[in-house]
């Protein structure tokens, strides 16, 4: 049975990088059948807030990325908090002192540097000797009585590891690069390298995919693993997501939590569908893939070992893919909260079913031109106001010596056309208006396009006209015609 788990620390926002992996891991046991499990690293309690759980819960569910077992649902390896199974760590940390794999250290921070510095005096790696490893019972009565409280600390054996890892390939760990470690804190807490070994031996966990800037802590948890004689899970460290220019993705780079994307407005399957181009690619090399597809797709060794680099314009792309292709009515409970945004409209207008066959018209039309559902507003302007901005672009066909004749063609020909706008009738009446003024193609349509939303791009005009209605249209044209005059 498959079994993988994304364990993250409650310490910020949920990033795109831990995303990426989370959902390598999700998809991984879904294709398999397994389960995917929720568990929250918390221990660094300085760190940690339980704010930061709640928020990475809630960004997950938006995503869709459902797991099996963790802190809200439970099952039956829990808890899925670390701040709740501090017992397990003290249990399984006493066993691996009865068995002379660990024992308790009572030295200050000053002596642990003081031990390191002498080794490193007698030319030898740099690790705390080992003093307090052999410890007589009234030794350590003595340093009790001093008020000293111990740490724990890994006796960690002078030897080599390798890892087979699924990305990265063999890894080796020489000896000597880790000395004893403690692994609980004298303030009763354990560090990662210990907790996660622990949980993930408890919890079953199979496969253990998470970014190569935990390579290095690998071969601590190999030797905890050892010591306690349980089986070492298939390991994939994917690298790190870059940004543009090749450092490591952060905020300078532009939006790199899940929350902004969100509030951006990405769909959270076109987000999804991004991260996965992230590292993995399909077979066939199909870029646009559903979640059903990216279950049945994804494999390990499908997996790259080189850096993946954010490319927004991709996920804009994608993202825009997305958009255009979803049932409308789904859009439009996406897109709301991106219309109430605007102050232009209300919730309950748009839930009115009277209003809502406009709104829903008008999304229909303007979905084409947005990356993500935040510029949904640079077009819905025109739709909901009548002061509408005009784009600096515009501005060369304003100027042009025809345009106040086209618009006053236009005027003229809009008002005495009693029949329903459609492509056809519009055709029809640019024909003739195009006879009338001797002015032809962008020098054209531009002008009339200006008029009624202000762009010089944007949905065709016959699909613009009949939702604002005649009157609007009108009111527009003079609007604008009298604007050129007073120039
Ligand atoms: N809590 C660790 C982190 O967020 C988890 C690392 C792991 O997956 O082992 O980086």
């Amino acid at each position: 049975m498959v079994r993988t788990r994304f364990a993250p620390s409650p310490t910020g926002q949920l990033h795109v990088g831990n995303v990426r992996t989370a959902l390598f891991a999700y998809l991984y046991a879904r294709k398999h059948h397994g389960q995917f499990l929720l568990r929250i690293e918390d221990t660094d309690s300085e760190r940690s807030e339980a704010i930061y759980t709640e928020k990475l819960m809630d960004d997950l569910r938006w995503l869709g990325l459902t797991w099996d077992e963790g802190p809200d649902k439970g099952g039956p390896y829990g808890p899925y908090a670390q701040s709740e199974r501090l017992s397990l760590y003290h249990e399984y940390a006493k066993k691996l002192i009865d068995e002379g794999r660990a024992y308790y250290c009572y030295c200050t921070p000053e002596e642990v540097e003081a031990s390191k510095q002498k080794m490193l005096a007698e030319g030898k790696p740099p690790h705390y000797d080992g003093r307090c490893r052999h410890l007589s019972r009234s030794q350590r009565e003595a340093f009790e009585k001093e008020g000293r409280k111990p740490a724990i600390r890994f006796v960690a054996y002078d030897q080599e590891y390798r890892l087979q890892d699924v990305v990265k390939g063999e890894v080796h760990f020489p000896r000597g690069m880790v000395g004893d470690f403690v692994i609980i804190r004298s303030n009763g807490l354990p560090v990662y390298n210990y907790a996660v070994v622990i949980d993930d031996y408890l919890m079953k966990i199979t496969h253990v995919l998470r970014g190569d800037d935990h390579l290095s802590n690998t071969v601590r948890q190999l030797m905890i693993y050892q010591a306690l004689g349980a089986p070492v899970p298939v390991f994939g460290h994917m690298a790190l997501v870059l940004g543009p220019d090749k450092q490591k993705l952060s905020k300078r780079h532009g939006v790199t939590s899940i929350e902004e994307f969100r509030r951006l407005g990405y769909p959270p399957e076109a987000l999804l569908n991004y991260l996965s181009l992230l590292g993995w690619s399909s077979p066939d090399g199909r870029e646009i893939l559903s979640m059903e597809e990216l279950i049945h797709l994804f494999d390990l060794d499908r997996l790259s070992s080189s850096p993946a680099v954010f490319d927004y314009d991709k996920l804009d792309w994608i993202s825009k893919h997305y958009i255009i292709q979803m049932p409308l009515e789904r859009l439009y409970e996406m897109a709301i909260p991106f219309f109430v945004e605007t102050g232009w409209v209300t919730e309950n207008d748009l839930r009115d079913p009277e209003k809502k066959t406009f709104y829903l018209g008008v999304l229909d039309l303007i979905r084409g031109y947005c990356h993500r559902l935040a510029d949904i507003k640079d077009h819905l302007v025109y739709f909901l106001q009548e002061n509408f901005p005009i784009e600096p672009e515009a501005e060369p066909f304003l100027a042009l010596e025809t345009t106040p004749k086209v618009l006053h063609t236009f005027y003229e020909n809009l008002q005495k056309e009693n029949r329903e706008i459609d492509e056809l009738v519009f055709r029809e009446m640019a024909m003739n208006m195009m006879k009338e003024t001797g002015v032809k193609g962008k020098n054209f349509f531009l002008p009339l396009r200006i008029a009624i939303t202000g762009r010089v791009s944007g949905p065709e005009i016959y699909f613009i006209l009949p939702l604002i209605g005649k009157e609007k249209a009108l009111q527009r044209i003079s609007h604008l015609m009298m604007k050129l005059s007073q120039r």
